[in-house]
């Protein structure tokens, strides 16, 4: 299963080289709630960049035909951490973006300038 991935695969690697072309200074093991992909301290703003098997995303988040009594529940325990990850930080007062594995891989560009725009609101 070539989609299953975890932390610091190419598309965060990526994603990280162009925000920091676009001068932004993040932090990538700040002690934060879920481990963000990259954190902007002062404008607060918490980057995920979910994989779409393990965070199932709408479009490649197809879920495996055998062994369903282990990946179905995997999965859903998954979706609801993220859930609750985001909330516990946005109740602290952070911005959280989630961001698919395959948003930067068609479009690394893009994303990173929304999380440009977003920290210039922000800072
Ligand atoms: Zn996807």
């Amino acid at each position: 299963m070539s989609r299953i991935r975890s932390r610091n695969t190419k598309p965060e690697v990526a994603l990280r080289r162009e925000v920091f072309a676009r001068g932004l200074r993040y932090r990538t093991s700040l002690k934060l709630h879920g481990k963000p992909d990259i954190v902007l301290t002062r404008a607060k703003i918490a980057v995920f960049v979910d994989g779409c098997f393990w965070h199932g995303c709408p479009e490649h988040g197809t879920r495996p035909k055998s062994n369903i009594q282990y990946w179905g529940p995997k999965l859903d325990r998954n979706r609801a951490r993220d859930a609750q990850v985001t909330a516990q930080l946005e109740d602290a007062g952070w911005y959280v973006m989630r961001i698919w594995h395959h948003e930067i891989v068609t479009g690394c560009g893009s994303v990173a300038d929304r999380i440009e725009r977003l920290w210039k609101e922000r800072r």
